[in-house]
């Protein structure tokens, strides 16, 4: 019997109300366009096939780094290679089709350690993490790299199995671990985390430190999600937690993948009758309401610093603004 294709080429667009407008779009790491092609991963002989044929396109993952090439009008693309002999011997990850029909696979060339070292030593910048790239890359590699990454951290924590403690062995292309001893099958997993903008009255958003940050670093409330709680209600444990604020209304905005090491982050905007902060210290050193142009004068003044780059924090932060935090200056983290 076929197997239903995965609809997994959908993007972030497919969730949104249709009558919304102010929904948070092209999220740096939501704009994969590969067709993961997960109906043919149960071929047990597709990875030596792809591996055997030379117009497969190889992506060598290094620790958390990617080779990367400039592309055109300053554009920054990864750079690929055919499959080569030694690849049969690593660990090999079926990533889909491009349109013009090329498999893409990684190729992840060392274990991974958690948290690994950068492998750039200074001399080759064109290996580089996608905290870095992930908003100078187009969609189809924006969405390779995320992929990559998160399958990659994967694979590295999840070497046995959780039942029986047995040796895992990687089948399925790379997207499943057998155990060897019980048969029992694993699939990648993806922690969801909710984050954030809270909103008061006076239309004032609330900014919070974490304890390990260093002073003036400020972003958004978030939290994972708990087992058996919905997203909006994970919104509201955290708000009261972390700073003792009741919120209702939370409206979704958008979510991306955060492959650091396996989250995907979903994105909301609260709003509080009562801004009355109760702190809890151990997740909150710092939290504060800002105005709009407060929060312009606060980063001008090198007071406060502001997520930048890939993070939906950062996005979450403009969508209050109004407009984007470089338009303002300031520096950022
Ligand atoms: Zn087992």
């Amino acid at each position: 019997m076929p197997e239903t294709p995965e609809t997994t080429t959908r993007t972030t667009r497919d969730m949104e109300p249709e009558t919304t407008t102010d929904v948070l779009r092209d999220l740096a790491l939501s704009r994969g366009t590969l067709d993961r092609a997960g109906n043919e991963r149960r071929d047990e002989g597709l990875l030596g096939r792809l591996l055997a044929d030379p117009a497969t396109f190889v992506h060598e993952l290094r620790g958390e780094l990617l080779e990367t090439a400039s592309g055109d009008g300053g554009t920054t693309r990864l750079a690929v290679r055919a499959p080569l002999a030694s690849d049969a011997d690593r660990l090999v990850i079926d990533l889909g089709r491009d349109p013009a029909g090329h498999a893409h696979l990684v190729v992840v060339a060392d274990p991974m350690e958690p948290d690994s070292a950068d492998w750039s030593d200074g001399s080759d910048d064109a290996w580089v993490g996608l905290r870095e790239s992930g908003e100078r890359l187009g969609d189809e590699d924006a969405g390779i790299f995320t992929t990559a990454l998160a399958l990659a951290n994967w694979h590295t924590r999840n070497t046995h199995c959780p039942r029986c403690g047995a040796p895992t062995e990687v089948v399925h292309a790379g997207w499943v671990r057998r155990c060897t001893a019980d048969g029992s099958e694993h699939y990648p997993r993806t922690d969801p985390a909710v984050i954030m903008s809270v909103i008061d009255p006076d239309d004032r958003l609330l900014l919070g430190r974490a304890p390990h940050w260093p002073e003036g670093r400020f972003s958004v409330l978030a939290g994972f999600v708990e087992p058996g709680e919905s997203f909006e209600a994970a919104v509201a444990r955290e708000v009261r937690e972390e700073v003792g604020v009741v919120v209702d209304d939370a409206r979704y905005l958008g979510n991306q993948p955060w492959p650091f090491p396996a989250s995907v982050m979903v994105g909301f905007t609260a709003r509080t009758s009562d801004p009355t902060l109760v702190l809890d210290p151990v997740e909150m050193a710092e939290a504060r309401w800002v105005s709009r142009d407060e929060y312009r004068a606060a980063l001008r003044a090198d007071e406060i610093r502001t997520p930048s780059g890939i993070s939906i924090a950062k996005r979450l932060i403009e969508h209050w603004l109004g407009h984007p935090v470089e338009d303002v200056g300031g520096r950022t983290f």
